[in-house]
């Protein structure tokens, strides 16, 4: 398990699964580059923001850009504030 608890086997599906950011479609990265391109590097997402729920519907990949501006927003609210 990783620190947001997400078993390895269903880390490793999703990081296959989900190359590019789910919002926003750009390719990610998986480390944290000396210096620029910082907003693409990926991070988990809880499409649900309920940490509890750990499943492949509701776990996916974001880049940093889109997970900062999402922060805690309801997804439906955030997607139509942007
Ligand atoms: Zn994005």
């Amino acid at each position: 398990m990783n620190r947001w608890r997400i078993p390895a086997r269903l880390e490793e599906e999703v990081k296959e699964r989900d190359k590019t950011c789910v919002y926003c479609g750009v390719r990610m990265i998986e480390r944290m580059p000396p210096r620029g391109f910082r907003k693409a590097m990926a991070t988990w997402e809880h499409i649900i923001n309920d940490a509890s729920i750990v499943s492949r519907e509701n776990i996916a990949r974001c880049c940093v850009a889109c997970n900062s501006s999402k922060g805690t927003k309801k997804l439906p609210d955030w997607i139509q504030s942007s």
